[in-house]
């Protein structure tokens, strides 16, 4: 511990990078894989605020397209089957449903957009879009009986906050320094560079020099860059609430649904942890701490009414399990209402001092993009030259690999099986989810063990010692809630005594 500290007390680096969410983990990664030398600081757990409360789309953004953003459509739809190939244990396609009725958008208007979607970005494996009679589909089952037509088209679910994770995992093993629950207090210029103060919970103040800072503080960006930098900035962010709720399953297949409304906002109902239907999102106007971000009553109220005009089995209140709310940092566009704000990003970089690099909005599905566009322009302010690399790598445990080649994610199924059969001592049900998890790292994650009772107490449903034990070791998981709703969503089967079984062993693990 002494010697972790003196360590830690001064260091030197290329890139400093502030905010543990999908943005600061990819560029992270991208850029420790490149040679520079990397830290990055969370003030918080990794993924503990917007990239843990997304609708978890890797989606191009059909909606988008009324706004004319097709640049940004069609760079999200060129990511989707890149990220679908890197991580196809936490990621996969997903058919979505679109019923269709009279008061809607004309269906020649989707028939078009549709074909759109379809055409703007090349696609190897996920399907095209067609019309369906709901009569006789599937997903027409739980739907009332006005929706007879319906359309079904392409995108992909991931798990967001195993995905930041991933990329921080992938990073720390390249050579990046991960400092969680640190806080990057204050950055000042220091000769050809940066000089900052961090504060680490666990070892304290720890100053950095770095020769480059990016700012990837997410909602906080705009207050990270004017109290951090002094250097002026010329973007802004908007605000947006964003609140889900999560129910008990409303329909049994595997088909997601996309709903559009009276207010022309749509709505998404999605089959969730096997068990449940997750249903979001809302889009209000913040003005309040991003890190106090609740959903309210009236959001509540808002999105089981909108389920409830398609969904023969209706939802109140009460049946609501979960939920979860998160600020999108969106790039202020001054569109008038919230739902029109651009969902693109923009990277900007002070010209005249050491490079400070501020990352303005974005989206999970754009994250690895944006990471090689901000190390296009930090490495020739830095002298250096390296090459992209990050477009056919995958990330720890997505290295399904058969026959020599990684595996698209539609053979998820078929290692998952594989694992099953493996090790058969454990619980189907555990194991699957072992295998979604962490994939090909499945294995290690479990050592030695070669019987349930090796794999320690389970202290809340589902999370034994082993596990929890990784957890903390590998993935820097430190509090119940870390492993109960980011590593992995067990949370949603828990007790409040479980809850604290698993704190109080974690404490004696610190
Ligand atoms: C409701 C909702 C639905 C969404 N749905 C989708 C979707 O389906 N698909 C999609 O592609 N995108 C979606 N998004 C967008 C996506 O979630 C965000 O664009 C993305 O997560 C932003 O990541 P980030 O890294 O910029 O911010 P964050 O995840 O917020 O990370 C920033 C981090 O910086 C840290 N930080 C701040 N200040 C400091 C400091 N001084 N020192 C150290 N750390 C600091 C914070 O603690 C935070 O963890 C959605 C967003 C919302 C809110």
């Amino acid at each position: 511990m002494q010697s972790t500290l003196k360590q830690l007390a001064q260091q030197d680096c290329d890139l400093l990078i502030v905010g543990g969410g999908i943005n600061g983990a990819g560029i992270a990664r991208d850029a420790v894989g490149r040679g520079l030398r990397v830290i990055l600081c969370e003030q918080h757990d990794l993924a503990q605020h917007t990239s843990s409360a997304s609708t978890k789309l890797i989606h191009g953004g059909l909606r988008y397209l009324e706004y004319f953003e097709f640049k940004l459509v069609r760079k999200s739809l060129q990511e989707r089957e890149v990220l679908l190939r890197a991580a196809p244990h936490i990621m996969w396609p997903l058919r979505f449903v679109m019923p269709h009725d009279a008061g809607q958008r004309p269906a020649w208007v989707i028939r078009a957009g549709l074909f759109l979607y379809d055409h703007l970005a090349h696609r190897e494996f996920l399907p095209a879009s067609e019309g369906v009679s709901l009569r006789k589909h599937v997903a027409g089952v739980p739907l009332k009986g006005n929706y007879r037509k319906g359309f079904v088209y392409s995108d992909g679910w991931v798990d967001d906050a195993r995905l930041v994770v991933l990329n921080a995992l992938d990073a720390s093993e390249h050579g990046a320094k991960i400092l969680t629950r640190t806080k990057c207090m204050e950055v000042r210029q220091q000769g050809q560079g940066w000089r900052a103060t961090l504060d680490s919970e666990q070892y304290g103040r720890i100053e950095v020099s770095a020769r480059a800072i990016v700012n990837a503080a997410g909602p906080w960006t705009a207050q990270f860059a004017n109290a951090a930098s002094g250097a002026k900035n010329t973007h802004g962010l908007r605000l947006i609430k964003g609140s889900h709720i999560i129910v008990p399953c409303l329909f049994d297949h595997p088909y997601a649904y996309i709903f559009q409304n009276p207010d022309k906002r749509i709505i998404f109902a999605i089959p969730y942890q096997d068990d449940f239907t997750l249903i979001g999102t809302t889009d209000l106007e913040y003005t309040g701490d991003p890190g106090q971000v609740k959903i309210s009553d009236d959001e509540v109220g808002y999105l089981c009414q909108m389920a409830n005009r398609y969904f023969i089995k209706q939802i109140a209140a009460g049946d609501v399990v979960w939920s979860y709310s998160g600020v999108r940092p969106l790039l202020d566009d001054s569109a008038l209402n919230a739902s029109a704000v651009t969902r693109d990003y923009l990277l900007e970089c002070d010209e005249n001092n050491p490079p400070f690099l501020n990352v303005w909005g974005g989206k999970i599905t754009t994250y690895r993009k944006l990471a090689e566009e901000a190390l296009a322009m930090l490495l020739p302010r830095l002298g250096l030259h390296a090459p992209e690399w990050t477009s056919t790598a995958p990330l720890p445990g997505g290295d399904l690999q058969q026959a020599g080649a990684l595996v698209a994610s539609y053979d998820f199924e078929r290692f998952s099986t594989e694992f099953c059969t493996r090790y058969s001592w454990l619980p189907k049900k555990i194991a699957q989810r072992y295998a979604r998890c962490y994939g090909s790292r499945a294995s290690r994650m479990l050592g030695t063990a070669q019987k349930i009772s090796d794999l320690g107490e389970e202290l809340a449903p589902g999370i034994y010692e082993q596990e929890a034990r990784y957890l903390f070791a590998v993935e820097w998981a430190r509090s119940a809630e870390d492993i109960l709703w980011r590593r992995t969503k067990c949370g949603l089967y828990c007790q409040p005594q479980q809850v604290a079984r698993l704190q109080e062993w974690l404490m004696t693990q610190q």
